[in-house]
């Protein structure tokens, strides 16, 4: 027995999204229903929709930055109740076993997490994500989203929200730190504010001036454009932290050099093609580099309590379900500002 329900599908790797149903299984005694409100358009929803990082399961329902309403639990729940404001992010489901997982860091589960979407459950079936009127989950994979932000500016911070929180404050955001962010798209506009809100000098490195006022708005200290020659050389030593949200080849050696002795570069964005650096640029300052993967269950939750505290929700463009082609277009073109989030009633 299951549930149907409406939902957007992509039939095959880079085909426009259509009108459709999915099933969802009835309740487990630990699962919940969800009935979502919002579901952000994240960038690696279109690298997955047209098979960017390889082979991809079809139809698809992309989706993991989910917000919505608890709307049926199964006999065993503790955590929530129905009625209760809740997210999903980027998986569902992992091993509980491995080290990671009993570290609270199921984002790096041995076994491989079971991703919201675009993967299969332990059991076999397939995993079909928010772009849907419902999802049900196990209650250890959804997190409470406080009083304090709105639905639809939080489903956003469900991936962007955690994937630059987790880094920054592992590499030391906060007072007397200089912290980098380049590109300022959904992930990138989320880490300024969250490395702003941590105590951090914050720079944006865009690609043009065209989002200097609402970089400096989101709490920016200084903007630069990239594409401004005189730019990265301008900054040498100067941060102790370069994250970079950017899917696309950059030159590792120029952002090398902007870091201080002992600095890291962390990638979130995902480029598709191997990455180049020189050895000098980090044997020059005992740099590194490094990766950061979402978070962990625990760590989200923090995450979403922070970003209450500090009133911080993604700047978002709500669209409906016909609207998401046109809204992939726009995203691959830098042009959203600064996350589509789908208002699934619209479904
Ligand atoms: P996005 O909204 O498209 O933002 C990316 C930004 O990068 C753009 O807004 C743009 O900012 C800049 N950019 C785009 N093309 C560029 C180019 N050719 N050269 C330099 N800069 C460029 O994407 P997103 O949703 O934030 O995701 C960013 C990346 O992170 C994707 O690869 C996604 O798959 C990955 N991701 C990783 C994780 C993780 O856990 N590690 C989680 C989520 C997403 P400006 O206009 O300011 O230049
Ligand atoms: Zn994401
Ligand atoms: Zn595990």
């Amino acid at each position: 027995m299951s549930t149907t329900v409406s939902a957007l599908l992509a039939p095959s790797a880079g085909a426009p999204f259509e009108r459709g149903t999915i099933e969802r299984r009835d309740l487990r005694a630990h699962d919940v229903r969800i009935d979502i409100a919002y579901a952000g358009i994240c960038h690696s929803d279109i690298h997955q929709a047209r098979e960017e990082w390889g082979a991809a399961i079809f139809p698809m329902v992309p989706g993991h930055e989910i917000a919505g309403i608890v709307s049926e639990i199964g006999p065993d729940v503790t955590r929530y109740a129905v009625g209760d404001r809740v997210g999903i992010g980027c998986f569902v489901d992992s091993c509980r076993e491995c080290d990671a997982c009993l570290a609270g860091e199921q984002q790096y589960c041995e076994r491989g997490f079971v991703a919201t979407y675009n993967s299969r459950e332990y059991s076999g079936e397939d995993t079909h994500g928010g772009y849907s009127q419902q999802i049900v989950a196990d209650e250890n994979y959804v997190l409470s989203i406080p009083e304090g932000i709105a639905l639809d500016v939080a489903a956003p911070l469900l991936c962007a929200g955690i994937t630059t929180y987790s880094p920054l404050k592992r590499f030391g955001a906060g007072p007397g730190a200089r912290v980098a962010v380049i590109g300022m798209g959904g992930l990138g506009h989320v880490a300024v504010k969250i490395a702003h809100a941590m105590g951090a000098e914050v720079t944006v490195l865009s690609q043009t001036l065209s989002k200097k006022e609402d970089g400096l708005r989101l709490g920016a200290d200084h903007f630069y454009a990239t594409s401004d020659p005189e730019t990265l050389g301008n900054l040498r030593k100067n941060f102790d932290i370069v994250l970079n949200t950017v899917s696309a080849d950059l030159d590792l050696d120029a952002y090398l050099a902007t870091l201080k002795l002992g600095g890291t570069f962390v990638y979130v964005g995902l480029p598709e093609n191997k990455q180049r650096f020189r050895s000098a640029s980090l044997i020059g300052a005992r740099r590194s580099i490094t990766g950061s993967n979402i978070g962990g269950i625990p760590e989200t939750q923090e995450m979403l309590d922070f970003c209450a505290k500090h009133n911080i929700g993604a700047e978002i463009e709500i669209i409906g379900a016909d609207d998401v082609n046109a809204a992939y277009e726009r995203v691959i073109r830098s042009d959203v500002r600064y996350r589509f989030v789908i208002d699934t009633r619209t479904l």
